[in-house]
């Protein structure tokens, strides 16, 4: 079967790989769609210093179970978790499954990737997904990632929320605060990704900060600043994040970056007005179920966010376009 390579700075290969077989708690899923993922992006610019297979936002069909399976059957229709709690450690036995880090991912499984023919997954990270189209069951993992940003910040009737950041996790969060009860939602993004602002006023955005144009602390803001901040853009935005906060504010943060690791805030801000900053990072991959639930009964439109389209011999043009032409794309998924 034929499976995607990546190797940094911006190197792709499909190779045609022999599957082996499956364990008996393993399945065997089709692959018909997988999302690109920001992290894909960092794979590929710095993070595999050797080849590597890539891809972790999975739609297919199951076509083969291990015999110990029973959470799912050939022929259904399934989204893969792109790593799961392991049930055992401490973490998981103390009821907090989320902070688990010694569960199956789906990558450690096998030597292919989401960008593939054929997946091998654990039996454990298999979700049924009904009837929904497979391009939009790609986005339920990261739809799980803006909800694991939504609950980090604690999201109440009636905040005034700012979120930083307009990719694909960004936009969800947004969309999610409104949907949660947020009063006004300010987006801040470069005023020239035009095709995530407009998207971002179509979920319900009260502004948009053009933050090439103006410093967070500067706008004005309604209540003087926001009650919570949702920040998906990279560390070195936390410091302004915090600096809008009003008393009490929680800023949640998701956004790595392996050359710029430290920022530096005011401790005594920080002190004085009571504020919170906390860390949010959806691995293990929660909220399947809710999520299949709201893009299935429409209350959550996933097509919305899909701009570009790739086949998988194609996912080298996908990659360069998503690094070279920031402008007009959201979410780009490569289907079979
Ligand atoms: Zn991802
Ligand atoms: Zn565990």
């Amino acid at each position: 079967m034929k499976s995607a390579y990546v190797k940094s700075p911006y190197q792709f290969e499909i190779r045609d790989i022999v599957l082996r077989e499956i364990g008996p708690d393993e399945v065997l899923v089709k692959i018909k769609a997988c999302g690109i993922c920001g992290s894909d992006m960092h794979t590929a610019s710095s993070q595999a210093p050797d080849w590597t297979p890539f891809g972790h936002e999975v739609a297919g069909i199951v076509e083969k179970i291990g015999h110990h399976v029973e959470n799912i059957k050939a022929g259904d229709r399934v989204a893969l978790e792109s790593s799961t709690f392991c049930r055992y450690c401490s973490n998981c036995r103390n009821g907090r499954v989320d902070l688990c880090h010694e569960g199956q991912n789906a990558m450690a499984n096998s030597d292919h990737g989401g960008f593939g023919e054929y997946i091998i997954a654990a039996k454990e990270q298999v979700v049924n997904i009904g009837n929904i189209p497979f391009e939009e069951a790609a986005l339920i993992e990261p739809l799980g990632v803006a909800f694991d940003l939504l609950y980090t910040a604690d999201i109440r009737l009636n905040d005034d929320v700012l979120v930083v950041g307009l990719g694909p996790i960004g936009l969800m969060a947004l969309k999610l605060a409104k949907l949660s009860g947020a009063r006004n939602v300010y987006a801040a993004a470069r005023s020239t990704s035009e095709k995530r602002i407009q998207t971002a006023m179509k979920f319900g955005a009260s502004a948009v900060i053009h933050t090439d144009k103006i410093n967070l602390e500067e706008y004005r803001f309604a209540r003087g600043g926001v009650d919570k901040v949702l920040v998906t853009d990279p560390p070195k935005t936390i410091p302004s994040a915090l600096k809008v906060l009003n008393y009490g504010g929680i800023a949640a943060y998701l956004g790595f970056d392996f050359d710029e690791e430290n920022i530096t805030i005011n401790a005594n801000d920080f002190h004085f007005k009571r504020l919170q900053l906390r860390a949010s990072f959806a691995a293990p991959a929660l909220y399947f179920p809710r999520c299949i639930d709201m893009i299935g009964s429409g209350m959550f439109d996933v097509k919305e966010l899909i701009t570009h389209r790739f086949k998988l011999e194609n996912i080298k043009q996908a990659m360069e376009t998503l690094r070279d032409n920031k402008a007009d794309i959201i979410k780009m998924v490569i289907l079979e």
